[in-house]
């Protein structure tokens, strides 16, 4: 039976994207549980509540059974693309799956229901685990020692920058700016100007790295850092990085690593050995929490020796009576989060780290190169691809020839939805015309990423045929092709 049909019949439809509100699904008398009758005899609101705390109406809440209340959420649940849906190769933001085994950890209840204000001697479980975690993370990256305060990979790079600014302020230094590739995150400039310096763009190579050469040119005595992420946005290791860490470090000035792509290089290259003095990781990426809408992430800093004063309060110390939370650190940058970040995503990251061991974290490494390698060499005949050299875990392709048959890559992303894959991340990096960045993830398997490049293949083929077909994508998907800019603003919650 057509819906149309059965709608006709009287019977309910539910199409995606129609989905009713709570109120209209209400019938009266429809309930969720029941109660025996009370022993007592009923007493009126009025006896015994003040008269203005009284309603004079009913709150005309929706009745509903437990049945129709579950349906309706997983309804809803089930309306937009998700990663456990499929594969999600939203470049720079690595969507690889979440074991679910991390969700169990940290709802443990001596972990869900920790306390903030609880005193140290009744949280030794919660501090124990946060001490442990910045050790694996020294472990993994060769620094000397993590903050796990910042909320995000945004504010572990302003935390960085305050750091790199009390740095220079204790040494006297003049510093005024701070060097960024025109490759980079955008939050990457905005952090520098959030902590007070200015943003100074340098040109990626030829190569798609920037070169000793470009740097040396740039640098002076004013510059206070250079923001590098390795493998950069482009998906390519910077290969002379041990040269831009003797340059930068020639004038007093700090490597910041951005290391939003630490999927490329867990287990087989520690950011230390490469001259970075300042990390951020972010662990809803990197170590598996899941994030996108904004959902609550953390960007644990790490840093050299020689910034380890500087490092934000309080500290997680281990002491002879037990873990303590340690505040008397004079050239410490303060506080730059309430309490000590988001302590759920933390539990998550340490039960993935300690679920796959050091092996398991170099096999990320390794699949998620080899993954990337495999998917690139699928699609390569059908794109442009700026760059072509082997990449880590991530890859830009240039969807500019398509632009022949007036297809844009915007068009190629929303049909990429009616095949059930994710876009892969667009228009970024910058440097990049139509650019789609793509980042498969280590735990896609052959399948998925065979079925993604037929997608893209198919697509490339409409492009041709019919590209008046793709103007019109997504439409398989519950909304058609939104006005993104009013849709971000004019939130319309029924239709
Ligand atoms: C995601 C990302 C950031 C920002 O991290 P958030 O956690 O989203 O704040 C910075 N740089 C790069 C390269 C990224 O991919």
């Amino acid at each position: 039976m057509t819906e149309d049909k059965a709608e006709e019949r009287g019977m309910r439809v539910f199409r995606a994207g129609s989905e009713p509100v709570l109120f209209e699904l209400h019938e009266e008398g429809h309930s969720s549980f029941s109660l025996p009758k009370p022993g007592v005899p009923p007493v009126a609101a009025e006896k015994v509540l003040p008269r203005h705390l009284v309603r004079e109406q009913a709150a005309g809440l929706p009745e509903l059974s437990e049945p129709e209340v579950i349906r309706h959420f997983t309804r809803l649940s089930s309306l937009n693309y998700h990663v456990d849906l499929g594969m999600y190769p939203l470049g720079s933001c690595t969507m690889k799956y979440n074991p679910k085994v991390n969700e169990d950890v940290a709802a443990l209840p001596g972990f869900k229901d920790a306390h903030p204000l609880a005193p140290e001697e009744s949280s030794q479980g919660a501090l124990e685990l946060m001490y442990l975690l910045g050790r694996a993370l020294t472990a993994i990256t060769g620094m000397s020692e993590f903050c796990l305060h910042p909320a995000a990979g945004a504010h572990g790079e302003l935390t960085g920058m305050l750091l790199a600014a009390a740095y220079h302020r204790s040494r006297g230094n003049k510093k005024k700016s701070v060097i960024i590739p025109d490759s980079a995150h955008g939050t990457n400039p905005a952090s520098v100007r959030l902590a007070g310096f200015e943003a100074v763009e340098v040109k990626s190579s030829e190569n798609g790295c920037l070169s000793a050469r470009t740097l040396r040119e740039a640098v002076n005595d004013g510059v206070g850092a250079l923001m590098l992420t390795n493998p950069n946005t482009l998906g390519l290791f910077e290969e002379e990085v041990l040269e831009l860490a003797d340059i930068i470090h020639s004038v007093d000035g700090l490597l910041y690593l951005d290391g939003a792509n630490m999927n490329a290089l867990l287990g087989v290259a520690k950011p230390a050995h490469m001259g970075f003095d300042i990390v951020h990781l972010n662990l809803h990426k990197t170590f598996s929490t899941p994030h996108g809408g904004g959902g609550p992430g953390a960007g644990p800093v790490g840093v050299a020796e020689k910034l380890r004063p500087f490092l934000p309060i309080p500290r997680v110390v281990k002491t002879d009576r037990g873990y303590a939370l340690h505040h008397d650190e004079p050239a410490s940058i303060g506080r730059v989060h309430s309490f000590y970040g988001n302590f759920g995503v933390m539990v998550k990251a340490y039960a993935y780290i300690l679920s796959l061991g050091a092996e398991g974290l170099e096999a990320v490494t390794r699949e998620s190169i080899l993954n990337a390698n495999y998917l690139k060499s699928l699609l390569v005949p059908y794109f442009d691809i700026p760059f072509d050299r082997p990449c880590m875990h991530e890859f830009v392709l240039s969807g500019k020839r398509l632009k022949a048959s007036g297809v844009r890559t915007l068009d190629v992303a929303k049909r990429l939805l009616d095949y059930g894959f994710h876009a892969p991340t667009v228009y970024f990096p910058l440097i990049v015309e139509e650019a789609l960045m793509i980042e498969p993830t280590e735990t896609e398997t052959k399948r998925d990423l065979d079925g993604f490049a037929e997608a893209m293949k198919a697509i490339v083929k409409e492009a041709a045929a019919s590209p008046e077909l793709l103007k019109q994508a997504p439409v398989a998907a519950p909304v058609g092709r939104l006005d993104e800019a009013r849709a971000a603003r004019e939130l319309r919650l029924k239709w």
